[in-house]
């Protein structure tokens, strides 16, 4: 979540520290167990804070180390961990680091960016944001040189190959370790760790960087962890995971792409192949799960057919769609806030092998403005109530940072925090339901996973068996109800417990399941062998 969105708690119109930790006790009640903060440190804010001028500090607009300190202890004291973006591919130009490098041949920082004298021929390859950036590479007037950036022009590159520089990250990690933090988000994995320059050439070498920050991590805070951010070919991912030596977590970006894809198409093959994808991982290393995160809905490893069919189920309009391979929008106005199909994806999320991440807001429903530029359509404040600023602000409107969502279904009167508290049937009642439920079945986290088959090509089954025992998920990504059967007869269930809705148990005792499901349905159950 970003600190500027969740609540503002000194009435100047932006969020911060004082108003996440008064919200804290809303997230533990939820269920969640740790919240990632997006950046939090003094920045120029060209990129929502993803253009740090200051590692070792905390943005005066959102507070002060003081206020960063208390909403830690009042993390911990209700169980929740707390987990930080680590952004050091790049820097803000505005950084005192870039500053001196660029006014200086002679500065000690000159050799933490990438220089070259003449513009690399490649330089309109590989821009991360197409559409939008340009080139990788800019001319600056003050070092008469041009500098690498694989973002935007204001963000460059730090020089990874410099032992200096990768000090400098692990003292970064040290400090916020020291300050309580439980993990960080290698923000764009891929690009910090790889060979920089005009000689740039792939090598294993640039993947020993993570198991370096890893045992450094690991010195000072046996429990703490790495989770990546590496939208990449499954080929590469063993190079992530090392032998378990290495990131701890991966955002698992293909199952993701797959996972809409099977959505748009209520099928669920795209789904089962995007979860077979990719290949085994060590014991002590996890996947982390997302149906939306505060980027675009990156589908470029899809085919382009495949992300065209995505695009025409859940963004149709151009201005849906965003870097020539995204979507940004929030997940509930992609299914026009039809409540069977949102509380199926996310009861299909938390079911999914790995760690489910669900960002701020999502689980009321709340939509997007796509009037605001890029991303920012997605980064909208969260929505508490019905009372003016949405219950974010007490500032007066024109000062809220960024403007609340407001008008059609999914404005803050009609979709916030105070209603769905008082709705027993509301989303972020079934959220804190099927969250609830989920701590008590480990089996979907940590075991091993299993496609059951059914007559349905619509409908995706699962099971995860675990040593406390085995799980079934079903779940009907089609609007048309059906009568679902599935052979069990490999489970020897006497009966299957309904662990999310209020049915009877289902007997088997051989015989295979017979369900009726309806649009958009689900089912958790929990297999009762025999012999127990
Ligand atoms: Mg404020």
């Amino acid at each position: 979540m970003e600190v500027e969105t969740f609540k503002d708690g000194n009435g100047d119109g932006i969020g911060d520290f004082r108003g996440l930790t008064e919200q804290l006790s809303y997230i533990a009640g939820l269920g969640f167990t740790t919240i990632w903060l997006l950046p939090f440190h003094p920045t120029p804010f060209r990129d929502d804070g993803y253009d740090v001028t200051d590692y070792f500090g905390v943005d005066s607009r959102l507070g002060t180390l003081g206020d960063f300190v208390t909403f830690i202890n009042q993390a911990h004291s209700l169980g929740l961990r707390v987990m930080i973006d680590l952004v050091v591919n790049h820097t803000s130009n505005q950084h005192p680091w870039f500053q001196s490098a660029r006014s200086d041949p002679k500065s000690y920082y000159r050799d933490f960016y990438v220089w070259e004298k003449h513009k690399p021929k490649d330089a309109n390859q590989g821009v991360v944001f197409p559409g939008v950036q340009k080139s990788t590479w800019s001319f600056d007037r003050t070092a008469r040189q041009y500098y690498f950036h694989r973002f935007y022009h204001f963000q460059p590159d730090l020089n990874i190959s410099n032992p200096a520089v990768r000090e400098e990250i692990c003292r970064i990690i040290g400090l916020w370790l020291q300050l309580g933090v439980s993990g960080f988000r290698v923000d764009a994995a891929p690009f910090l760790i790889e060979m920089k320059g005009v000689d740039a050439s792939k090598s294993l070498e640039e993947y020993h960087y993570l198991r370096e920050f890893r045992e450094f991590l690991s010195w000072r805070t046996g429990d703490a962890i790495l989770l990546a951010e590496a939208n990449v070919t499954m080929d590469t991912i063993e190079d992530y995971f090392g032998d378990g030596d290495k990131m701890h977590m991966l955002f698992n970006f293909m199952l993701n792409q797959y996972l809409f894809l099977a959505l748009a198409r209520k099928e669920a093959a795209p789904l089962l192949e995007g979860m077979l994808k990719p290949p085994p991982i060590p014991e002590n290393c996890q996947w982390a799960n997302f149906l939306r995160n505060h980027d675009e809905l990156d589908l470029g490893r899809l085919s382009d057919a495949q992300r065209e069919e995505v695009f025409h189920e859940f963004a149709p309009q151009r201005n849906m769609q965003l870097y020539q391979r995204g979507i940004r929008r929030r997940l509930a106005p992609m299914v026009n806030g039809d409540f069977q199909r949102l509380t199926m994806a996310y009861s299909l999320l938390l079911s999914l092998p790995g760690t489910p991440v669900i960002r701020y807001g999502d689980e009321i429903g709340m939509g997007e403005d796509l009037s605001l530029k890029e991303r920012d359509s997605i980064r909208t404040p969260m929505q508490w109530s019905a009372d003016a600023n949405a219950g974010f602000s007490s500032a007066p409107p024109n000062k809220v940072f960024r403007p609340i969502v407001s008008d059609g279904p999914f404005g803050y009167e009609r979709v916030n925090v105070a209603a769905q508290r008082r709705d027993p049937h509301s989303l972020l009642n079934f959220i804190e339901r099927c969250i609830r439920m989920r701590r008590e079945c480990p089996e979907f986290g940590r075991g091993s996973w299993k496609s059951v088959e059914t007559n349905n090509p619509a409908v995706f089954a699962h099971s995860v068996q675990w040593a406390t025992g085995t799980v079934i998920a079903i779940h009907n990504l089609a609007e048309k109800s059906c009568r679902l059967k599935a052979d069990l007869g490999d489970y020897k269930a006497e009966r299957l417990v309904n662990l999310l809705q209020d049915e009877k148990d289902i007997p088997l005792r051989g015989k295979p399941l017979q369900l009726n499901l309806k649009g958009y349905d689900h089912r958790w159950f929990r297999v009762v062998r025999a012999e127990q």
